[in-house]
């Protein structure tokens, strides 16, 4: 998760026709280090605004548990406790942090929620950056390996073996966070809504009967521009990019995405877009396909069902798992 600074909206809603319709609400608020945009359909001023306050009231309640940033926070008590002690945290970690470890196993590793030493040696939230040197990336990278870390969801803890190690949740937590907002959207009796943090995104229902909501993939070298877009009625979609944090140096682009393998930025994709049943999914899958890069990354989300991709490769060229041929409006293919 990230703090306070410069965010560009990945994902961007576009809206169906010119105008909207009058039963459209829409309410945009800076949660979780981003910018959190909830739409609700087909509710009255009044309904809409209490179920979208209590779905940001969510979000927030999650980030101050999940952040990566307090010492107080469940992250923050089990960093602290690295390599000493087990810790007892609350179930919401629990399903993160499980889901995020059967997703390092299924990735081989190429996601890892254990990547806090070589995300805060990259420092991607400070201004001039610069590269680590050789020897910090490596002494970083021994300390990165989500097999180090043990959630025993009976007894509700977890424990990092080694002091040093860090677990950062910034390629999942948004995602989980726009489930839990969906699902508080709708306990509040909505049934059609979008929520989206940052590129994670979530549609509750259609937009209107028979209308899919839309949702625009950011183009990875054309800020502003959208790549294609796709339609989705209950699903999720989030896109991972390495135009969102990086710095230049040298001609060569530095960004927040790090494969653990080699404790440097992933350099196989330009931006991955996972379609999924739920957006803790979509955004851990995101972030797993970018590192793998396009073969590796369309062979893994094949492996879950109803999961579907496109990536961008480093040389620009967009690759689709076989279920979304034909279904990226405005894609050249
Ligand atoms: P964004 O945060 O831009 O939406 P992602 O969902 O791909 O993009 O998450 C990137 C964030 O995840 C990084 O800022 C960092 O906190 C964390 N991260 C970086 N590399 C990895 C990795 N290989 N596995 C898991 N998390 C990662
Ligand atoms: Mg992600």
């Amino acid at each position: 998760m990230r703090k306070a600074g410069i965010v560009l909206i990945i994902v961007f809603l576009v809206a169906a026709g010119c105008r909207e319709s009058s039963d459209i609400h829409r309410r945009t608020q800076y949660l979780m280090g981003t910018v959190v945009t909830i739409t609700v359909a087909g509710l009255a001023d009044e309904d809409a605004n209490r179920a979208m306050s209590a779905a940001f009231e969510e979000i927030r309640r999650l980030e101050g548990v999940l952040t990566f940033f307090s010492e107080d926070s469940d992250l923050g008590r089990i960093n602290a406790a690295a390599g000493a002690r087990e810790v007892l945290v609350s179930a919401e970690t629990i399903e993160v942090l499980a889901e995020a470890l059967r997703i390092s196993d299924r990735s081989g590793g190429a996601f890892d929620p254990t990547i806090g030493p070589l995300v805060s040696l990259w420092g991607f939230e400070v201004k001039d950056r610069f590269v680590p040197p050789k020897e910090e990336i490596e002494r970083a990278r021994t300390l990165v390996n989500w097999r180090n870390m043990s959630v025993d969801p009976n007894l509700r803890t977890v424990r990092l073996e080694r002091k040093g190690m860090k677990v950062d949740l910034g390629g999942i937590a948004k995602g989980y966070a726009a489930d839990r907002a969906a699902e508080t959207l709708r306990r509040h009796g909505v049934s059609s809504a979008l929520v989206a943090v940052a590129g994670d995104i979530r549609a509750l229902g259609e937009k209107a009967p028979g209308v899919a909501w839309h949702v625009g993939i950011q183009h990875p070298r054309e800020p502003g521009a959208v790549l294609g877009s796709l339609r989705i009625a209950d699903r999720s979609v989030s896109t991972s990019g390495d135009y969102e944090r990086y710095f230049i140096k040298d001609g060569i682009r530095y960004h927040h995405i790090l494969d653990p393998a080699t404790g440097r930025p992933a350099a196989a994709s330009r931006s991955a877009t996972v379609l999924a049943p739920t957006t803790i999914l979509s955004d851990a899958l995101s972030t797993a396909a970018f590192v793998l890069g396009p073969e590796k990354g369309i062979g893994l989300v094949q492996s879950f069902p109803g999961v579907e991709a496109v990536i961008v490769d480093r040389e620009g060229r967009v690759h689709v798992t076989p279920g979304l041929a034909g279904k990226v409006e405005g894609l050249a293919s």
